[in-house]
């Protein structure tokens, strides 16, 4: 059986406009990278990318997962089996809720087995008494850690990066961070000019300091000291919104044509905007945002 790849399509810079930037000098852009492909948007491609190629080089056939029941890794993963012709397995944290969410509902459809374990039992799911249960179970796969975030997605996001710089030199990429692993392969992979801004969607998101720190030394022996995480964006915790958050939502929609969702990239632009105002960036800077994706999760 030959390799195959994901499809891709490249992605637009938009030039935003927005009233504060004029008494700033501050030029604001944002990588639509949530174009990239109609299932597998944004940073999820990337994460996958090499991992669906080691998978497939190991000649496995599953691949298998882990996430909560409105996680965008887990239907990135099932699209990208489906588009790839392997099974996917979704380890799902929680009991099962009918009917299914849209993204689970989704991920079922593309063939993905979805299985339900207790928060409990969740918890250990890098143990490997947890892992080899699940061998047991479901016999060989490959595995690809909770968020996809492992080595081999830090790889195919420190590529992103590369091919970003080539489009245009910013003095600023800002972009919302979960697990950290996509910063960390912006980190690693834009040049040292660039100073990259996570604006975490976790409540005390300090921890993530640390956590990027971890990947990249799983990537590399350099040391990185142009960047740091924003942790009071994070309105409240994982998922959690508020009126104006939604409104927030509405009016870049209505205005800038820019939809957002409410879990990763509203905190994102919401936070740049207020940094913007409190004069974080250097003034007269380029300041580019990334657009990781997410938009299906609005369905739900
Ligand atoms: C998963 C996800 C993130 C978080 O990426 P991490 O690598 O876990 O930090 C950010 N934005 C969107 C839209 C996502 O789906």
């Amino acid at each position: 059986m030959s390799e195959q790849t994901l499809s891709y399509q490249h992605t637009p810079i938009i030039d935003l406009q927005l009233p504060i930037l004029q008494k700033t000098g501050i030029k604001l852009f944002i990588k639509r990278e949530d174009q990239n492909h109609p299932r597998i948007s944004g940073n999820k491609w990337w994460k996958l990318k090499y991992n669906l190629q080691a998978a497939q080089q190991q000649k496995h056939n599953t691949l298998l997962t882990f996430g909560g029941a409105y996680s965008n890794h887990i239907y990135a993963t099932a699209a990208a089996a489906h588009e790839l012709g392997l099974k996917s397995i979704g380890i799902i944290r929680g009991e099962e809720t009918l009917p299914l969410n849209a993204t689970l509902a989704f991920a079922k459809s593309r063939g993905m087995q979805l299985h339900y374990v207790s928060r409990e039992a969740y918890r250990n799911k890098h143990s490997t008494e947890f892992i080899q249960s699940l061998h047991d179970r479901f016999g060989e796969f490959y595995l690809i850690p909770e968020g996809g975030t492992n080595t081999l997605a830090i790889k195919g996001v420190a590529e992103f990066a590369q091919r970003l710089q080539h489009e245009a030199a910013f003095d600023y990429v800002c972009l919302p961070v979960g697990t950290g692993g996509t910063i960390a392969g912006l980190i690693a992979g834009m040049n040292e000019q660039t100073q990259v801004v996570g604006i975490s969607v976790l409540k005390n998101g300090e921890f993530l300091v640390d956590e990027v720190k971890n990947h990249l030394k799983t990537f590399s022996d350099r040391v990185y000291g142009n960047w740091h995480i924003e942790t009071s964006y994070h309105h409240g915790g994982y998922a959690k919104t508020n009126p104006q958050l939604f409104e927030f939502i509405h009016n870049m929609n209505q205005q800038h044509q820019l939809p957002l969702d409410p879990v990763y990239t509203a905190k994102l632009m919401w936070g740049v905007m207020n940094m913007i105002e409190k004069e974080k960036f250097t003034p007269g800077s380029n300041v580019l945002m990334l657009h990781t994706g997410g938009l299906q999760g609005l369905q739900t």
